[in-house]
């Protein structure tokens, strides 16, 4: 395309929300709605984002605009079937395929990361870099690769997906590390999603707390949240550490509910260094500045002349 349209609209499928978000040439954000992930299964989930674009197209009198999916998981090339995906009910699907009919025009699903690192690459906490990569540190851990403002999506559609990768420079409490839905043990997720920050103080504490009551009682002097929140940044150092040594990008975003612990920032580029192959580490880790509005911003701009969507 050589000119980009004059309104978009970006759908983020979540697992707990399903977020719609119309945008202007100008990047004006028109009108902007979320609702709960239905819990009646796939079929329940098109329906949703049918009323959804319906909605929002009636309320701005448009009709046939451009949409893009920010989904959990990849589409799986050739035969466009949804994997890796956290929302189970997608997985198998053809998503891509099933939202042109039930929306009645072309769609462009990304992986849910890649609209985040996009989002924040083109005009968020990266605008300008060349090399971003973007982190979701949350229910999961996920990640994508956005280089001169397009996505890298790969061979496979997994280019950034390093959750699944062994946690680095493991140490011996860290082995054969915790049990993965993945089939694998000690995956970089199980310790640095959420769930995987809880169940680490668990362990250790043996009492299970919120990821957020543990941030809250470190802050107040609890010296076990302290312990067990050193321990996620030293993993984040590690695991963050890899991903330069590989991509070496200008910035590093963090996504999901634990980018919102203010820490990190300060503490994780002085635990890096030890690990970066550099004798200057001069990547930047910064806060999202669109929150979770990424995703859907990121997903508005599949459709962007200069943008990368995903392969069709
Ligand atoms: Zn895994």
């Amino acid at each position: 395309m050589s000119n980009p349209p004059r309104f978009r609209v970006g759908v983020d499928l979540g697992g707990t929300k399903i977020e719609i978000l119309a945008l202007d040439r100008e990047e004006r954000e028109l009108v902007r709605r979320r609702i709960p992930t239905p819990t009646g299964g796939y079929e329940a989930i098109l329906e949703a984002v049918r009323w959804l674009v319906r909605g929002v197209e009636e309320e701005l009198g448009l009709a046939g605009v451009p949409i893009g999916v920010a989904s959990p998981g990849t589409l799986s090339e050739p035969g466009g079937l949804l994997k890796n995906s956290n929302t189970v009910c997608l997985c198998g699907r053809a998503l891509r395929a099933d939202l042109e009919r039930c929306l009645a025009r072309p769609v462009r699903v990304a992986n849910d990361a890649n609209c985040f690192a996009l989002s924040e690459a083109s005009d968020g906490a990266a605008q300008g870099e060349a090399v971003v990569f973007g982190v979701i540190l949350g229910t999961g851990v996920g990640g994508g690769v956005v280089i001169d403002g397009k996505i890298l999506s790969g061979a496979n559609g997994i280019a950034g997906e390093w959750g699944h990768n062994p946690l680095p420079w493991p140490q011996a409490e860290e082995l054969p590390g915790p049990e993965c839905y993945c089939g694998r043990r000690g995956c970089i997720e199980t310790f640095l999603s959420g769930p995987g920050l809880a169940s680490d103080y668990q362990r250790v504490a043996g009492m299970r707390l919120k990821p957020d009551e543990i941030v809250g009682r470190a802050a107040a002097g609890d010296p076990s949240c302290e312990a067990a929140l050193r321990r996620y940044e030293d993993r984040l150092a590690r695991g963050l550490a890899h991903v330069i040594n590989l991509l070496d990008p200008g910035v590093i975003v963090l996504g999901g509910g634990l980018s919102n612990v203010e820490r990190l920032y300060r503490r994780i580029p002085l635990l890096w260094s030890r690990w970066v192959f550099s004798d200057r580490v001069l990547t930047k880790l910064a806060a999202p500045r669109h929150g979770d509005s990424s995703g859907v911003r990121g997903a508005a701009r599949l459709w962007e002349a200069g943008g990368s969507p995903p392969p069709r």
